[in-house]
């Protein structure tokens, strides 16, 4: 019985995680290498219940309990107790392994370790463990209290126990799984960062503006907003980093990153964290 939920990395993904799990009545504890992303994180999901109040699709008795779930994890020996993980930390190949490594020896062996990642092989982090049929990837989208995907990423080891029981935690969160096999990008950003990559080689070369571009999508595909919109939002050296993962792990010429997205990023114009992107954000 699942009860208990490790989540490690307090971060944009994280604190939604953590969130979505307290709702729906699991206990909640939170890591992250930089404690004063945690307290962040519990403001930020404080502030995020407070509008569903607001809004009636809560009530306030619902968020107060929502609210006591979750708690900080000063280190991750405190996940001794967890019932499954869900780990949502910088997307570094590396930082994963160590982590994945370290829940290893920490965690009961039936405990089931997930990674948010949006492109790293699960494969190669289940490696990392003496589980790997036990590891999978949990890909939340982007805010995930709002958003109702879950791609669950099967990797060449994991068990279909494992991804049955993510399946069903999936709807317990009243999110809708779609699996994915473990292939560079897996479904969402397969197809959505060539789409995108597509739309700043149209700007590139003088096809469209990036207004025009973005209404074309909007207007006539019903896209709720414009790709080049989409990648602000993303992040600019998001999206270049995921185009790179297409286009080593694929090998096929048609993922090469635009050259115009290398520029941007080479110049620090992220999108609207940095202020500006395709577009200029106050
Ligand atoms: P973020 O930068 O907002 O947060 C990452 C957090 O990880 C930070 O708080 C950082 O302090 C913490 N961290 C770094 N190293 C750590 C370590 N060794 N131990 C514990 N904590 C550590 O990143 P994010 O946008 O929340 O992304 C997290 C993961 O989710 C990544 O794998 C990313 O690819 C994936 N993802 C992101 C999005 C998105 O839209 N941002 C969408 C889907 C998936």
């Amino acid at each position: 019985m699942i009860k208990v939920i490790g989540v490690i990395g307090a971060g944009t993904m994280g604190n939604g995680i953590a969130q979505v799990f307290a709702q729906s009545g699991f206990t909640v504890k939170l890591h992250d290498a930089a404690a004063p992303a945690i307290d962040r994180a519990l403001k930020t999901i404080d502030k995020s219940l407070a509008k569903f109040v607001e809004k009636g699709k809560m009530t306030a008795e619902n968020r107060d309990a929502a609210l006591g779930r979750p708690s900080a994890a000063p280190s991750l020996d405190a996940f001794a107790d967890v019932d499954y993980v869900v780990e949502a930390v910088v997307e570094n190949l590396d930082i994963k392994r160590t982590i994945f490594g370290a829940l290893d020896t920490i965690t009961r062996p039936d405990v089931i370790l997930t990674s948010n990642t949006s492109s790293i092989s699960i494969t190669t982090i289940g490696a990392a463990t003496t589980r790997p049929s036990n590891v999978l990837g949990m890909h939340f989208m982007n805010p995930v209290p709002l958003m109702t995907l879950v791609e669950l990423i099967r990797g060449q080891a994991t068990s279909p126990e494992a991804m049955q029981t993510a399946s069903d935690l999936c709807r317990t969160l009243g999110k809708t799984p779609v699996e994915a096999a473990d292939y560079p990008g897996f479904i969402a950003n397969r197809i959505l960062m060539p789409m995108i990559n597509e739309a700043i080689f149209a700007v590139m070369e003088g096809v469209g503006t990036p207004e025009a571009i973005d209404s074309v999508m909007k207007l006539g595909m019903n896209h709720p907003m414009g790709p080049l919109t989409l990648a602000d939002f993303i992040g600019l050296d998001v999206c270049l980093a995921i185009m790179e993962v297409l286009h080593t792990g694929l090998g096929d010429p048609k993922y090469r990153p635009c050259p115009l997205l290398r520029r941007m990023v080479a110049a620090g114009q992220l999108g609207k964290k940095s202020g500006r992107g395709f577009y200029v954000y106050a």
